[in-house]
């Protein structure tokens, strides 16, 4: 984090603005709606500044910057167009401990002033960190259309049932839940509609048949994370990593996704290296039971999709015989993200008429697959967790009939900025792997699809840019 955030009170407290332009001039409008008390140093004003020294908050000294004017102000903004100016009202202030922030010019600021999408009291700040203004701008013109203009109204009627929630409800669980019910419930639409009468009386009924509600039941979510990419989240997993309680999850999990967890959810690391479980798959499926029977929200997140090699099936055959409601989330799948993300389609007109997907690596650690039906002329086969078994795949799939010459892709941590997509053939796949230290996670995409990766690759991970490997530092 390059700034930290902060939302000032400046109801009364004193700032200065040195400069009389337009520049300042937008300064002071945003401070007097913060309701601060504003002195203006400037020997001349422009039209807009005159204006606004008219207002009472405002005081105006017609000359130039003096030493003293940073004394007893809390904020301190020079926006001139003389150098020398600016930068000496930023080394006074910095010596004084005075926040001072610079019209554009970061390297004079020790507070930059961010794109504010203001529906008080809710207030939407961005910042780039004074890297690119005009970035932080277009993101507040999107965030303008997700933010509806009753956003402020609607919290000041959750402000006036505050009190009145918290008696009803002990537990700050219970009352969370209230909340997310209401505020994305009949009462927020309502108010969004205008009839904030309607929604007030809704919300206080709402409030008063809760009384007898019985406690909350907790849920599990089977959430698929995708193969890495955070942008491969689907749309309701992201709604549900950010509504969640608890969040259990293990290796396969990209440090991303993870970033986009509530922030005061719980994290539970299960582990679940290969041959090196964290936690069994029989404790796993307890705890999840234990979690929903406290109350909570939970969701179980598996990298790709649950129900592919993710056993999201026995978790979810647990929950249900222990009667605690589930929802599943699919996700995208490795092959398909990896496929995608290497230029390779799993399937072609003049390739490969079907594809399958197994699994490399059985519970004993041996391989012990129905090659002859893998073996199959236009087919591409993708192989989940095979990095062990490779030698005897490639053994076993020339042996039953697939040329040596047959082309591979070894594709590593797919869809992420460390991806590394190796391409080989089945003769020279085991010798590949070892010589070219092709580690975990990795998918095996065999098959003549393999040769559109040269014409079809698009996507190219910049060198060092993601620094975080998977299964980093684990949570608990
Ligand atoms: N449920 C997951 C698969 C879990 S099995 C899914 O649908 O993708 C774990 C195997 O998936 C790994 O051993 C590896 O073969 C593959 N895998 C998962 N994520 C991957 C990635 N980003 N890049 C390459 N392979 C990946």
């Amino acid at each position: 984090m390059d700034f930290f955030p902060v939302f000032l009170d400046l109801e009364n407290r004193n700032c200065l603005v040195v400069g009389g332009g337009k520049v300042a001039a937008r300064k002071v409008s945003l401070l007097l709606r913060a309701g601060a008390n504003v002195e203006v140093v400037a020997p001349q004003l422009c039209d807009e500044m005159k204006r606004l020294v008219s207002n009472d908050k405002v005081s105006h000294q017609a000359r130039k910057f003096e030493e003293p004017d940073v004394d007893g102000k809390v904020l301190v903004i020079a926006g001139t167009d003389q150098q020398d100016v600016n930068r000496s009202v930023s080394e006074l202030a910095k010596a004084r401990n005075v926040p001072v922030n610079v019209v554009d010019q970061p390297e004079l600021c020790s507070f930059i002033v961010p794109s504010v999408i203001d529906r008080s009291p809710v207030q939407v700040a961005v910042s780039t960190g004074g890297a690119s203004p005009v970035l932080a701008r277009l993101l507040r013109a999107r965030l303008e259309s997700y933010v509806p203009a009753a956003y402020g109204r609607l919290a000041r009627l959750v402000e006036s049932f505050r009190d009145k929630v918290k008696q009803r409800f002990a537990s700050v669980d219970q009352r969370r839940q209230f909340w997310e019910n209401v505020l994305q419930g009949e009462v927020a639409e309502l108010l969004f509609a205008g009839r904030d009468e309607t929604a007030r009386d809704y919300l206080q009924k709402a409030l008063e048949e809760s009384e007898d509600e019985p406690h909350p039941v907790g849920e599990v979510y089977l959430v698929g994370a995708g193969p890495g990419d955070p942008d491969l989240l689907t749309f309701r997993a992201l709604r549900l990593l950010q509504m969640a309680d608890v969040v259990v999850y293990d290796r396969l999990v990209a440090p991303p996704i993870l970033d986009l967890v509530r922030r005061e959810a719980e994290r539970i690391y299960v582990g679940k290296e290969r041959d090196r479980h964290t936690l069994s798959q029989e404790n796993i499926n307890q705890l999840l039971v234990r979690l929903a029977k406290e109350g909570k929200r939970v969701v179980r997140l598996k990298g790709g999709d649950p129900f592919i090699f993710g056993r999201g099936g026995e978790e979810i055959s647990t929950l249900m015989e222990n009667g605690v409601t589930f929802q599943v989330v699919p996700g995208i799948t490795a092959a398909s993200g990896c496929a995608s993300y290497s230029g390779i389609p799993l399937t072609h007109r003049d390739y490969a008429q079907s594809v399958v997907f197994v699994t490399g690596h059985l519970q004993d650690g041996s391989v012990d697959l129905n090659w002859k039906a893998l073996a199959h002329p236009n087919q591409t086969i993708v192989f989940y967790m095979g990095l062990h078994g490779v030698g005897v795949v490639s053994r076993e799939l020339v042996r039953h009939g697939l040329p040596a010459t047959t082309p591979v892709a070894l594709v590593q941590q797919g869809t992420t900025q460390n991806q590394r997509v190796v391409i080989t053939d089945l003769a020279g796949l085991e010798a590949t792997v070892k010589n070219e230290q092709i580690k975990p996670p990795t998918i095996i995409i065999v098959g003549e699809v393999v040769e559109l990766h040269e014409k079809l690759s698009w996507f190219n991970p910049l060198p060092g840019a993601n620094p975080r490997p998977f299964g980093g530092t684990p949570h608990v």
